[in-house]
């Protein structure tokens, strides 16, 4: 059966994610466009995973803990994980090696953390649009040893991207998937890895439609084909 995903969306906690991007807000238009599958991977921080799980747990909809990882290199990383506990400790770390830049509310907003009833239980101060301290092959190293798996952002974009900014993919980083967001992208280097594209969503409007799927017979075969 296919399994429609969109596994690259942000929350309000994000910098540049809207206001309208609460647990219950997700969750709901996940739901309307017809997905099975979504993570929620803001920022170098993994906290409003917990509110967003539980929402999904009431509706049926399955959650990949994840987040986006800034490398020194400014290369954005999704890193996603089988479980939440594992995903909070890379979180954390990332988040503690972050620099020390208060986030600016005049210019992102509040970077805010929400309950399951979409009220505002908390903020965090850094500004998570920066880079953490650890290089591509460390983040890797440490997502991995959680039994995480990491996949390269939005690999074409000039901005972020590992072949924007690299101009190229390392063969020994060893990625299995590489999403891209413009689905007519080619670059020979791109050939030796799986794709995936999902929307990178920072409203609510533009959370994927149920076109991007894996075949696969439920959510452990989704995980396992993922390699997670
Ligand atoms: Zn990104
Ligand atoms: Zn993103």
């Amino acid at each position: 059966m296919k399994f429609f995903y969109d596994l690259h969306i942000h929350s309000d906690l994000s910098p540049c994610g809207e206001k309208e991007m609460t647990p219950n807000n997700i969750v709901n238009m996940a739901k309307l466009k017809g997905l099975d599958i979504i993570a929620v991977t803001d920022h170098n921080t993994t906290a409003n995973h917990p509110a967003i799980q539980r929402v999904a747990s009431y509706s049926g909809m399955h959650v990949i803990p994840g987040l986006e990882i800034t490398s020194k290199e400014d290369v954005h990383l999704l890193a996603y994980f089988r479980q939440f506990s594992d995903a909070r400790i890379i979180g954390d770390i990332i988040y503690a090696n972050l620099p020390d830049i208060k986030n600016n509310t005049r210019i992102f907003g509040e970077q805010n953390i929400y309950d399951e009833n979409d009220h505002v239980i908390g903020s965090l101060d850094k500004l998570l649009i920066n880079a953490t301290t650890f290089s591509i092959a460390e983040i890797i190293q440490m997502v991995k040893d959680r039994n995480g798996i990491v996949i390269p952002a939005h690999v074409e974009k000039k901005a972020y991207g590992i072949i924007g900014v690299l101009g190229f993919i390392p063969p020994d980083y060893g990625f299995r998937y590489v999403e891209v967001h413009n689905r007519l992208y080619a670059n020979k280097f791109l050939d030796s890895y799986k794709k995936v594209f999902s929307s990178d969503a920072h409203r609510l409007s533009d959370i994927s439609e149920p076109v991007n799927y894996l075949e696969c017979n439920g959510y452990e075969d989704f995980l396992q084909q993922l390699k997670l």
